[in-house]
């Protein structure tokens, strides 16, 4: 039998995941995601390194974009398979999608616009990398499938998901293939999750396995204690009081938004905030939060818990959804504390832009940042302490608080990466380190091999290995 697997993506980088394997001539993919690293974006408008058509299947760990992006357009192009996921990420899949193919098809007209009036050439095709019909097109093929239930993707092949514990239905996959007496097995980590996390549940871990791919985003880093969040949550919040303004928050719609959700909600049924008017000014959060509700059995026990006491962190009083932009742009004529969570995760679009412009002037509002901030963006801008933000083209004094909250990361740092893995009896065979940065990557990857002799490896990207 021979198994072979080309890393097409998340290869010495954070996004792209996306894994072909050859098992006697069946192909499969496990996700087909989007580039998003601005050095590795002009590989989105490459071809894919598999005739589409030929694909017999793809298996998606997680609706992440830098996991299941590119799957439209890989439908466009002919694939017409099955798209094995979780029944959250189906769900939670659709409505990534279809925000992606609509903000791609306003980029690209706004770009033609602009490269015209400049009289530019640009470096990538104006137009959409998929359209909201090939996004519908997907959506048919999605097949999905139950945690720790074996299903068989072709003959001698078995998949079987596990709960990664990321993001809601997110999943680790293990491939069994079975040839003529011979086995072989390999774990996909996809991204995992973190123990003791709101809402979900712990990663699922593996005893045996020949081959790991793990993922190595925090690879070489250590998170601070998730005990802290409540307590500086409830700080900042208290503190807003005292100062008399709002809180902005710019948030990511998927896990981020309900996670802030669970901790206030169990501060203010602890009283230890006053009560506090929440708006979710987010049209894809609030879609995200109704998939959240409709999936109560993936909850771990203490929202299980919170449900059976009718205590929802979905459904608190307090608790407003923002529908129109009217309601939103009126929420800044309101006066005393409130909060505002709102997209882009990095205020770099979105409805948080106007409420950051409404309110980081004001001595008495406070900015409260919940997650990684890339360079470049204009969260990033405001967080390294800038006195002056320019927001929609005017400029604005920074004079609001400024605040952030760590430990809400959804991956697993390097501690956790060694608990997950280390959970595994018999040494696996060869493991890859995939989906971090180079230096994260190959830092894992030695920490690894250091620790435990497994053999280890950063593979390249479009580098094929043989499952032997
Ligand atoms: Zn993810």
């Amino acid at each position: 039998m021979t198994v072979k697997l080309t890393f097409m993506g998340a290869a010495r980088g954070v996004t792209g995941s996306r894994y072909l394997i050859n098992s006697n001539g069946t192909m499969l993919l496990v996700d087909c995601g989007l580039f998003q690293e601005r050095e590795f974006l002009y590989r989105n408008w490459e071809k894919f390194r598999c005739i589409p058509s030929e694909l017999h299947a793809v298996l998606l760990t997680h609706a992440h974009l830098d996991h299941c992006g590119m799957l439209p357009r890989l439908v466009a192009q002919g694939f017409h398979g099955k798209v094995y996921c979780t029944p959250a990420t189906a769900e939670l899949a659709k409505i990534v999608l279809m925000d992606s193919a609509k903000i791609m098809a306003e980029d690209a007209a706004f770009k033609k616009k602009r490269h015209l009036k400049e009289n530019r050439k640009a470096r990538f095709p104006e137009e959409p990398l998929y359209t909201t019909a090939d996004v519908e097109k997907t959506f048919k093929l999605f097949a999905p499938v139950e945690y720790r239930e074996p299903i068989q993707i072709a003959d001698g092949i078995e998949a079987t998901f596990h709960d990664a514990g990321h993001v809601l239905g997110s999943a680790m996959i293990r491939l069994r293939f079975k040839f003529n007496g011979e086995k072989r097995s390999i774990v996909f980590s996809g991204d995992i999750g973190r123990w003791n996390k709101p809402i979900l549940e712990d990663p699922d871990v593996f005893k045996y396995t020949d081959y790991v791919v793990i993922e190595s985003t925090y690879g070489d880093r250590q998170h601070e204690g998730t005990d802290e969040v409540s307590e500086k949550l409830a700080k900042i919040v208290n503190d807003a009081f005292s100062l008399g303004g709002n809180i902005i928050v710019p948030s990511f719609a998927l896990q981020r938004a309900q996670e802030i959700l669970y901790y206030l909600n169990i501060l203010l049924m602890n009283k230890d905030i006053p009560p506090l008017d929440v708006y979710i000014d987010s049209p894809m959060a609030e879609k995200v939060t109704e998939v959240y509700k409709h999936f109560a059995e993936l909850y771990d026990v203490d929202m299980k818990v919170l449900m059976r006491i009718n205590r929802s962190p979905f459904d608190f009083p307090g608790l407003k959804k923002v529908e129109t932009v009217e309601q939103s742009k009126d929420l800044n004529g309101q006066s005393g504390t409130y909060m505002i969570i709102a997209g882009a995760g990095m205020a770099n679009g979105g409805r948080v832009k106007h409420h950051l412009a409404n309110n980081i002037s004001r001595p008495e509002s406070t900015v409260m940042f919940v997650g990684y901030q890339a360079a470049g963006t204009l969260g990033r801008v405001i967080l390294d302490g800038a006195q002056n933000v320019r927001i929609f083209g005017k400029l604005y004094q920074v004079k609001a608080k400024i605040t952030q909250i760590h430990g809400l990361s959804a991956h697993a740092d390097r501690d956790e990466l060694m608990k997950w893995i280390g959970m595994i009896k018999v040494n696996p065979k060869h493991v890859y380190i995939t989906h971090g940065e180079k230096e994260s990557a190959e830092s894992f990857s030695r920490y690894l091999h250091e620790q435990t002799g497994y053999q280890t490896s950063v593979p390249d990207y479009e580098e094929t290995v043989n499952l032997d």
